[in-house]
């Protein structure tokens, strides 16, 4: 299956996913979107009211900022991939329990092995956690690290830089340095051979060295 029927596929599932119980309270589902073959995946926490409604990721305020550090980063949404740890609203926009990031996993997993990025680029803890476990945000904020054979950069949720003033500075700086970062997980892939089977991506558990 080609990476984009295979996205294409995961949609549809999740669309009409039942498994678990943040399916009764959702309106819509929110698989994520973007480009097959974007360099660049976002993961972020869970869809919030807007998303809920349209169905599409990241189209609320925190969206509107993301696009603006994107732009600051010479990106637009269309070269990215854009989804959530959990693809349906939490009720009340609570935070999602940790079963319900256990079983939505699978369509994340299996998002990530058919775009296969360079970069993964985790917005806030949530997602934070799945590649950096135990990791503090407040001391890893912008920092790059090798995880198997891709890049992943853990930035502040651009939701609390919303909420809180002190974060914004700090997540503006951080975006600013992400084609510096590109640049360098390009050059570092290209010396390693960059791409390696999938299959050999999950037979090696995560490495998490810190390369720069
Ligand atoms: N916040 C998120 O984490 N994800 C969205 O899609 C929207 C807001
Ligand atoms: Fe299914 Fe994920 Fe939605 Fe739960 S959050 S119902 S696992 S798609």
């Amino acid at each position: 299956m080609s990476a984009e029927d295979t996205l294409v596929q995961v949609a549809k599932e999740v669309v009409v996913c039942t498994k678990c119980a943040l399916s009764r309270s959702r309106k819509n589902a929110v698989p994520g979107e973007g480009p097959a073959n974007a360099e660049i995946m976002f993961i972020g926490e869970a869809p919030g009211f807007h998303e809920n409604e349209q169905g599409r990721p990241f189209v609320g305020a925190a969206g509107s900022f993301l696009n603006e550090l994107l732009a600051q980063a010479g990106l637009q949404r269309s070269d990215v991939w854009i989804t959530n740890v959990v693809k349906c609203r939490p009720p009340g926009n609570r935070d999602p329990l940790p079963d319900e990031i256990a079983t939505c996993d699978q369509y994340l997993e299996r998002q990530i092995a058919a775009i296969n990025p360079k970069i993964i680029i985790t917005l806030g803890r949530y997602s934070m956690n799945k590649f950096m476990p135990g990791a503090k945000i407040s001391t890893v904020h912008g920092q790059m690290r090798q995880v198997g054979d891709r890049f992943v950069i853990a930035m502040f949720h651009p939701a609390a830089a919303l909420h809180q003033a002190s974060i914004k500075p700090a997540i503006m700086k951080d975006f600013a340095q992400l084609p510096k970062l590109m640049e360098q997980a390009r050059a570092a892939l290209k010396r390693t051979g960059s791409s390696k089977k999938q299959e050999e991506d999950k037979k090696d558990p995560p490495k998490q060295l810190d390369l720069f």
